[in-house]
């Protein structure tokens, strides 16, 4: 593998779009939990015992050692293949606890997303703790769905119940929670619903919901577990701008379904005096919290200082779809959205990765019809 994509998620239509956590760290090579709805089996290969990649906290040290001083610093994801916390021998990874130590010391913001138990490992609690009072930290926990369908499509994690008392112990250890409620699944709209209210009343700052993304066969399999007859009830439609070869096509449900879950779980988290945003699935300007430099990631609920932005459809659409490219919009928009000439300051890897995905946007924004697409496959 090319080593900037070690620590940058590759390119693509929605990601380079739409998405704002594009710096990722990988400490292991796949993960225990064996959710069966896993997308990361499609990149990185089937469950199993995960392996520890040692390389990983050398590479962010070494990144981190050099990011420029007085500028935003770029966020990492830990991690977006695995799951952070999954239990090696025991306890959190040593792995994972050296790369919270080399964030802490070098101060650079995570966003964690877990369905892992943190807790009982007293080293990985404080080193939370430490970085959320330094507020550099937005810990992200997954929780779709209640303790029974839980064992059935995440045999392996630890039970939603579990997660939400240990949201609630972090929570009120000052440390910014964000509850993932997902994957957003035809025919689980109640338990969807009713996981978000515990989890704001747990003291999740915001929610965050990503709709189910499958191929045929994997819709039939999922719901044969649900004890459903395999046919998956509602309407789908593809997912991707076009086929890729050699591949089976992927599907996510209607817009219109989407619409309406996003709009019940928005009103829920404001009814808590939470903020909700959708994962790839909607424009921020939907939102009223949206800004220029608030992200679906919703890391602004946690961190202190404004981190490295690019530009996105998001910000396109915030300004009305200005003529300019995404060089000139980064201008136009201002710090902390990082142009071109200021990026020399940063790493390569940072420097390439946000290129990267620049280039993407910019070829996708010069066909018309592609772009159109897309925004047709967003729900409203
Ligand atoms: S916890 Fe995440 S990475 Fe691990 S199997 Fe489940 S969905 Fe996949």
């Amino acid at each position: 593998m090319v080593e900037w994509l070690e620590y940058v998620i590759k390119p693509s239509n929605y990601i380079s779009s739409l998405c704002y956590s594009v710096f990722r760290l990988e400490p292991f090579t796949t993960c225990s939990y064996g959710c069966t709805y896993c997308y990361a089996q499609w990149y990185r290969g089937p469950h199993g015992a995960p392996g520890e990649k040692p390389w990983v906290p050398r590479g962010f040290e070494r990144i981190a050692r050099r990011l420029p001083r007085g500028l935003p610093k770029p966020w990492f994801r830990l991690s977006t293949l695995s799951d952070p916390f999954q239990p090696v021998r025991g306890g959190v990874s040593a792995l994972v606890k050296k790369i919270l130590r080399i964030a802490l010391r070098y101060e650079v913001p995570l966003v964690i997303n877990t369905k892992g138990l943190v807790t009982r490992d007293e080293e990985a609690l404080w080193l939370l703790v430490g970085l959320a009072d330094k507020g550099l930290l937005v810990l992200q926990y997954t929780i779709g769905f209640g303790d029974g369908t839980a064992s059935l499509l995440e045999p392996m994690a630890p039970r939603p119940s579990e997660r939400l008392s240990e949201a609630e112990m972090l929570a009120r250890l000052g440390i910014p929670v964000i509850v993932r409620v997902q994957p957003l699944i035809p025919g689980l709209e109640q338990e969807h619903y009713r996981v978000a209210i515990q989890a704001l009343r747990s003291g999740a700052r915001g929610l965050i919901g990503e709709p189910l993304r499958e191929t045929r066969a994997g819709l039939a399999r999922l719901y044969k577990l649900l004890a459903n007859s395999g046919e998956p009830p509602g309407c789908w439609e593809p997912y991707q701008l076009g086929e890729e070869p050699g591949k089976e096509p992927l599907l996510h449900p209607c817009p219109w379904w989407r619409t309406r879950v996003n709009h019940a779980l928005e009103a829920l988290a404001t009814q808590h005096g939470a903020a909700y945003a959708t994962c790839k699935d909607s424009l921020l300007t939907l939102h009223k919290w949206y800004r220029p430099g608030k992200t679906c990631c919703l890391e602004w609920l946690g961190f202190r200082e404004e981190p490295l932005l690019r530009p996105t459809l998001h910000e396109y659409s915030y300004l009305e779809w200005p003529s300019l490219s995404p060089e000139q919009l980064c201008k136009e928009l201002g710090p902390p959205f990082i142009c071109d000439h200021r990026l020399d300051q940063y790493p390569a890897i940072i420097r390439k990765g946000v290129r990267a995905h620049l280039a993407k946007l910019e070829r996708l924004l010069r066909s018309e019809n592609r772009v159109r697409k897309l925004l047709e496959k967003l729900s409203t």
